[in-house]
């Protein structure tokens, strides 16, 4: 057996995190559709973690390594929305260390995108925006970059991936992994959105490594089938390597669902659209534009299509970002702007 006590890991937010029934929402696609299975939704937009989401996981153990290399600054970088630049932002605030972001600007946006939601408490938590690039920067020799000179200041950065999603950041959702299998319920599928894969990665080879036959369903925010199932297969690989396991993943085992891309990463779909209400208004749950909301449109269109039985048990883990909201008001509500 494997265990994660013997990596560091640094406390940074509320587990295990609640697993609710969508009853009201079960209800409601029954009375329309012939197949629909139970829902459950796995509140990992619960992590406590300056308003939460699934990078809480993966930092726990990101700065535990940190910590270990005696690193006095956190640098990381992402979109200008990035949920995960946010929750480094606040990791960093806990482990009393710096915290440099570069930020990327990856689609046209508005003033909203530009100042407001993750971007405005990115400011509020005290990290420091040391630049915004361009689309198609190379952002990871940019952090390299950076690194370099902050180390040419005395200072002992620690580099961050861009979603945490290495083998160690996806140790957080091996433990996750562990949550589902000690849930009171025998859950079939787990649907989430996928995009730097360190969480379907990290979920996949959890289950494998605990013999859990769930299924999981990676619904796509950015690449395409083909490119997010081989980088998930090799995260994943990585991962239960890195747990001292060696698990003989097939490819094809690993399920993605690329569909609900739209016209790219972050750029708004009607299905997005329509499953944020749909949900905020059965259940009193806010979803997000770039990730859970494509990925919860992934979810009822796979539920309508009939690809799950309705003794089936199917859970949404929901990966946070909800403040991204107010980065896309224009989409939501665009009478007001
Ligand atoms: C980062 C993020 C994801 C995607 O998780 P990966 O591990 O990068 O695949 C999903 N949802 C939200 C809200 C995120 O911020």
């Amino acid at each position: 057996m494997f265990t994660l006590a013997c990596y560091p890991r640094y406390p940074l937010g509320h587990f295990p995190t609640p697993l609710e029934p969508l009853t009201q929402l079960t209800g409601r696609l029954g009375d329309t559709y012939r197949s629909v299975p139970s829902l459950w939704i796995k509140r990992d937009n619960c992590t406590g973690l300056a308003t939460g989401g699934n990078k809480t996981r993966k930092l726990e153990f990101l700065v535990g390594e940190a910590f270990q290399q005696g690193a006095d600054t956190l640098i990381t970088q992402g979109a200008i929305q990035s949920n995960h630049a946010r929750q480094t932002a606040a990791a960093a605030v806990l482990a009393g260390m710096h915290c440099s972001l570069l930020l990327e600007s990856r689609q046209k946006s508005d003033e909203d995108y530009e100042r407001s939601g993750n971007v405005l408490l990115d400011e509020i938590l005290g990290a420091q925006i040391v630049d915004r690039l361009p689309t198609g920067t190379d952002m990871q020799a940019a952090m390299e970059e950076l690194a370099e000179r902050l180390r040419g200041e005395g200072r002992r950065p620690f580099v961050i991936p861009v979603g945490g999603s290495n083998p160690t950041g996806a140790l957080g959702y091996v433990a996750c992994a562990e949550e589902l299998d000690a849930a009171p319920i025998p859950i079939d599928w787990v649907v989430h959105a996928t995009g730097s894969a360190g969480t379907q990665a990290g979920l996949v080879a959890g289950l494998r490594l605990l013999r859990h036959d769930a299924k999981v369903l990676g619904v796509c925010v950015s690449r395409n089938e083909d490119l997010q199932r081989s980088l998930v297969h090799q995260l994943a690989q990585d991962t239960a390597a890195k747990c001292g396991a060696d698990i003989h993943l097939p490819q094809d085992a690993v399920l993605v669902d690329d569909r609900w891309v739209g016209g790219g990463y972050g750029v708004p779909t009607d299905g997005m659209v329509e499953a944020v209400r749909l949900l905020a208004t059965t259940e009193g749950i806010l979803l997000d534009p770039v990730y859970s909301g494509k990925a919860f449109a992934g979810l009822l269109g796979n539920i309508t299509e009939g690809r799950f039985k309705s003794e089936e048990n199917v859970v949404f883990l929901h990966t946070g970002g909800s403040v991204g909201l107010f980065a896309y008001r224009s989409t939501f509500a665009p009478s007001t702007t």
